[in-house]
Order: structure tokens, then C-alpha cells, then sequence
């Protein structure tokens, strides 16, 4: 039994005994109460306040205009392929590296009940591309493929999850060790801060562009629903890094910070090729040297948030979009329904 989680005790936990990682047998994995980090039970509470489904939002519109031969141009049918080819397997990349990597590694209680919720969120996005794929008849093959066969989104996957194989590799145990942590600690970046943080906003802009013109509404509504549960699993990221880092001060090194900030800045080169790669020559309003300052932005803030120094000061030239990640459920941008999901499916008895 010297491997068990948890062993006899008349000895209670207490808050004061919790740690975020390497809980080890001083405190077992199970017990949620007493609840020390109450951040990580109110994401918890918010994901679930933010419940949706899919195929509630109805792809009428999007169908009728997606067969009409004259509304779209070429240029912008080609945006919206890349933006969905990207997301069709980026959401289960995120989804298979916060189960197999961060769960394991992760054993503090309050934080795994949010993991649980957030996984199930991954699979609801992974749902929510498959029914766009199908609704529109888009080509399945060339759309699940695209992280294969693009190199702009090769790219951007390979770059966030180059360090996901190591930690995948890595016992828990390691974890006691500064290397492990440092590692542990930046494929907490490559998946909270860079993949859901900067890496789909490239595409968020592109496509709600299309919502500001009235036009494929129910993917526009889908991807907002999308972007407000993704800015909870970026700020959970967050809070989750800076923790291990105030419970791990040894791990942030001038060298360490330099290596996250590099990596971030990367990012942003990617995110930038990726722009290129879907509107070489600029659509609704929307061009590269704009995608590029919003993406520099968010690094801001992003690198800001970590507290590291920032890079660009650019200014945000999609203020619009600040609004969009604000959404409350009351007021929609896009004025079409809002589902109040706080109580969830109502059941007759
Ligand atoms: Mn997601
Ligand atoms: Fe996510």
C-alpha cells in the first residue's frame, strides 16, 4: 500500500494542510472540504452557470447563406474553412492534454473538480465544430485534416503542445524537482496561456467579424459561447500557474521567466503567419497588421497577467471584441437568443 493516495488517519485535513500540487499523503486527493482555494470552486460554479449545448443554436441561417453562391467571396469561404480547420482538432488537442497531462499532475481537489468541468467543456466545443462541419457539408476529411496538411496550423499545434510529450512521459513524483515543475509549469502555458489565450483568438476575430454583418449567426453564437468558457479556462490556467509559483518560488528563475516570455512571444509570430495563411489579402474590415496588433495585445495583457514585463503596447483595435468576452448572459451582441442555463433541463416528473 506504500502507493496509495491516502491512508488510515484519525488525523483531519484542514485547509491549512492543502497544497496546490504534490499533496502527496499529508493530504489525499478526495477530500474537496474544507475548500482552500476558492477560486478554483467559484470557476467551477461559473462554468456551470455558463452551461450550453450546441445543437440548441440553430444553423438554419448559416446553411442558406453558406449554399447561396453570392454570399460569400472566395476570400472570406477560405477564412472560414481555416478558422474551423483549425478548431475541429485544436479543441481536442486541449481536450487530451488536460486529461492525460494536467489531471494527473494537478492533485489538488478543488482545482481536479474544475478540471472535470472544463473537460467536459472541451468536449462540448469538439461537439460544437463537429455539428458546424456537418451542418454546412463542409468536406470532413479536409477539415480534420487541416492541422496535418496546413503549415501555419501545424505550426501553432506543435508549438503549444511541444511541451505536452514530456510531461505526458513524466511520473508525478518529478514534480518534487524543479526541472519538473519548470516543465510542468510551461506546458500549463502552452495550453491555458498561448493555445486558448492567444492561438484561437486569430480566429474568434475572423469569424465574429462575420456576426457584426448579420451573417452565419449560428456559428457567430456557438464561437461566443465558445470564447466566454475559454476566458474562464485561461484565467483558471492563470490562477493555477501564479499558485504554483507562489507555492514553488524557486522554479521562477530569470532564466524561467525568460523561457515562458520567449515562448509566448513565439506565439505571437505564429498567430500573426496563421493571419496571413487565412486572408492573405484582408476581409470585412479585418487585415493581417490588425490581427497582428490585437494579437499583440492580448500577449500583453497575457505576459502582464503572469507577471512578466510586457512587450508591444499596442492598443486594442477590436474594442468590440472586449465586449463580446464580457458577454453577460442578459444582453447578447448579436441579439439573438441568449439560454439561461443556471438551472439546467427542467425535469417532469
Ligand atoms: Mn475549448
Ligand atoms: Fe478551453
Amino acid at each position: 500500500m506504500s502507493d496509495s493516495c491516502f491512508h488510515m488517519s484519525k488525523e483531519r485535513v484542514t485547509a491549512a494542510n492543502k497544497r496546490i500540487l504534490n499533496n502527496d499523503r499529508a493530504v489525499d486527493c478526495n477530500q474537496l472540504v474544507p475548500i482552500k482555494y476558492k477560486w478554483a470552486w467559484n470557476f467551477y460554479l461559473d462554468g456551470c452557470a455558463n452551461h450550453w449545448m450546441p445543437t440548441e443554436v440553430s444553423m438554419q441561417r448559416d446553411i442558406e447563406q453558406w449554399k447561396d453562391p453570392n454570399k460569400f467571396t472566395d476570400a472570406e469561404r477560405h477564412v472560414v474553412r481555416r478558422v474551423l480547420g483549425f478548431f475541429a482538432t485544436a479543441e481536442t488537442l486541449v481536450g487530451n492534454n488536460l486529461v492525460l497531462a494536467v489531471y494527473r499532475c494537478v492533485d489538488n481537489p478543488e482545482c481536479r473538480q474544475y478540471l472535470l468541468r472544463q473537460a467536459f467543456e472541451e468536449a462540448i466545443h469538439v461537439h460544437a465544430f463537429q455539428y458546424i462541419v456537418q451542418s454546412l457539408s463542409l468536406d470532413e476529411g479536409e477539415m480534420f485534416n487541416m492541422y496535418r496538411e496546413v503549415e501555419a496550423i501545424y505550426d501553432k499545434d506543435n508549438h503549444a503542445m511541444s511541451c505536452t510529450q514530456s510531461v505526458l512521459e513524466m511520473d508525478p513524483k518529478s514534480l518534487k524537482t524543479k526541472e519538473g515543475l519548470q516543465t510542468f509549469v510551461k506546458n500549463l502555458v502552452g495550453l491555458y496561456v498561448i493555445t486558448e489565450g492567444i492561438f484561437f483568438y486569430g480566429g474568434f476575430v475572423a469569424i465574429l467579424s462575420f456576426g457584426r454583418q448579420n451573417r452565419i449567426p449560428g456559428i457567430c453564437e456557438q464561437i461566443q459561447y465558445i470564447l466566454r468558457d475559454e476566458s474562464i479556462h485561461m484565467n483558471f490556467g492563470i490562477e493555477l500557474i501564479n499558485a504554483i509559483k507562489e507555492e514553488n518560488p524557486e522554479i521562477w528563475t530569470t532564466e524561467f521567466q525568460k523561457e515562458i516570455r520567449d515562448y509566448i512571444l513565439g506565439a505571437v509570430v505564429l498567430e500573426t503567419r496563421y493571419a496571413e495563411e487565412c486572408l492573405p489579402n484582408g476581409i470585412l474590415g479585418l487585415n493581417t497588421a490588425l490581427i497582428q496588433q490585437y494579437i499583440q495585445y492580448l500577449a500583453d495583457r497575457r505576459l502582464e497577467r503572469l507577471h512578466l514585463n510586457k512587450q508591444f503596447d499596442s492598443e486594442n483595435p477590436f474594442p468590440w471584441m472586449s465586449e463580446v468576452v464580457d458577454l453577460k448572459k442578459e444582453k447578447n451582441f448579436f441579439e439573438t437568443r441568449v439560454t439561461e442555463y443556471q438551472t439546467g433541463g427542467a425535469l417532469e416528473w
